[in-house]
């Protein structure tokens, strides 16, 4: 496809790579068979290659209309549409140069002010912390449904945090401390069992913003995660930086992306250092093969590979080569590549879309009775949670559980 940007809708830079982006495409359409709002509703401007045509159309013409408008929303930024794509098409970079210009052209007040409120609401840690912890302290009194989504009592103690020396830097996110804060746990008492010293890093990784048309809010939040990872760097050698939600870890992975020409070479260097923990705990499980436990007698388990893992970081089989590796069994799950329709804020704004995807999702992760859901993602693990009985976990806190708890056999 070819595109001339209308002239002064885009800054040049922009336009050049939207140009670009649209010219890779050759319209062939493989990337509509694992589209999965496409396979929901078999809408062709609700596959990648109809939501690039739209934003063709919008770019070439500089006028759009609120059904450009909702294509756009309705996708859910899982990437499966690139992992497919035989010619390389960067979507996610057109969808959110797309999504921008929408935005600019087709204002509507109601949207905006509920994704400010969902940000606001979100991001806000204090009372989301206070409501949490509130929560958690009646928890008898509440719905069963919404017991199971505050999870159970945390198993894992405030690891020791290192300031100095060599360690391993983990972006403790906005929600997940509060929602799940064994996590981050979890991580850091494996890796000291490995020997390796973490330090916590407080602060939004800016992808909420950045999936809510708030690239500006985004931008701001990466700057404040550099000058933090900076400060750290001053004080010793990082030696890698995660965060335990890979939703969130591949936010910070693409900073070099989001902030462009701003970046220092220091800058650089430090987003080089970003990677998931599984990536981490693989590597020390290689040199250190005594410190996981054997798996071989655990409860049947299976894993959902969050699309920000398999799609966005190229991870697509790394948990499950771990665990397997230490003798776990786990399940081939049909449709494995398909999102489950959590995608950050994805199922607060289009729930019905998001309801559908969780109930297929389910339904193929069930199909070998686990007794534990394995995922790796904060939002993914709350969605799939929201739709069954069967306790989802992240796979960390599950390696930890039996890496630190006896297996009852
Ligand atoms: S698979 Fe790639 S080249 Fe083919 S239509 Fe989709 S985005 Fe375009
Ligand atoms: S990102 Fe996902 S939902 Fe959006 S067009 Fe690509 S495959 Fe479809």
């Amino acid at each position: 496809m070819q595109l001339n940007v209308q002239p002064g809708l885009l800054a040049s830079d922009k336009a050049a790579e939207a140009e670009a982006i649209v010219g890779a495409c050759v319209h062939c359409g493989f990337c509509t068979s694992t589209c999965p709002t496409y396979l929901q509703n078999g809408d062709e401007l609700d596959s990648p290659r109809g939501r690039i045509y739209l934003i063709k159309e919008m770019l070439a013409s500089g006028s759009a209309g609120p059904t450009t408008q909702q294509h756009l929303d309705r996708c859910l930024t899982c990437r499966n549409c690139e992992t497919t794509c035989p010619s390389g098409v960067q979507y996610h970079d057109l969808l959110a140069i797309g999504r921008e210009t929408v935005d600019a052209l087709v204002p509507n007040r109601r949207r905006k002010i509920k994704r400010a409120l969902v940000r606001t609401l979100l991001l806000a840690r204090r009372p989301l912390a206070w409501a949490t912890g509130l929560a958690r302290s009646l928890s008898g009194l509440l719905p069963v449904a919404t017991q199971r989504l505050l999870g159970p009592a945390p198993l894992f103690a405030d690891a020791f945090e290192q300031r100095t020396g060599a360690r391993v830097l983990i972006q403790a996110g906005c929600v997940q401390p509060h929602l799940r804060p064994d996590t981050d746990n979890a991580l850091s008492h494996l890796l000291a069992q490995f020997g390796v010293a973490v330090e916590w890093v407080h602060g939004c990784c800016g992808a909420l913003s950045a999936h809510t048309s708030a690239e500006q809010q985004a931008r701001e939040l990466a700057r404040a995660n550099l000058q933090q990872w900076r400060d750290a760097a001053a004080r010793g050698d990082i030696v890698a930086i995660v965060s335990t939600a890979s939703g969130c870890g591949l936010q910070l992975a693409e900073y070099e992306a989001l902030l462009g020409q701003q970046l220092t070479a220091e800058d650089r260097e430090l987003i080089g250092k970003v990677c998931d923990p599984v990536t981490v705990i693989a590597q020390l499980h290689a040199q250190q093969p005594d410190v996981l436990p054997d798996l071989a007698n655990a409860e049947p388990i299976a894993f959902h590979c969050p699309c920000s893992l398999q799609h966005g970081l190229g991870l697509s089989d790394a948990v499950q080569r771990l665990l397997t590796d230490l003798g776990a069994s786990l399940p081939t799950i049909t449709d494995s590549h398909l999102c489950c329709g959590s995608a950050g804020s994805y199922s607060i704004f289009e729930p019905a879309m998001a309801r559908s995807l969780r109930d297929q999702k389910l339904g193929h992760l069930q199909q070998s009775l686990p007794a534990t859901l394995l995922t790796a993602n904060i939002g993914c693990q709350m969605h799939l949670q929201g739709g069954t009985v069967t306790p989802v976990e992240h796979w960390l806190v599950w390696l930890a559980r039996h890496t630190f708890l006896p297996i009852e056999e």
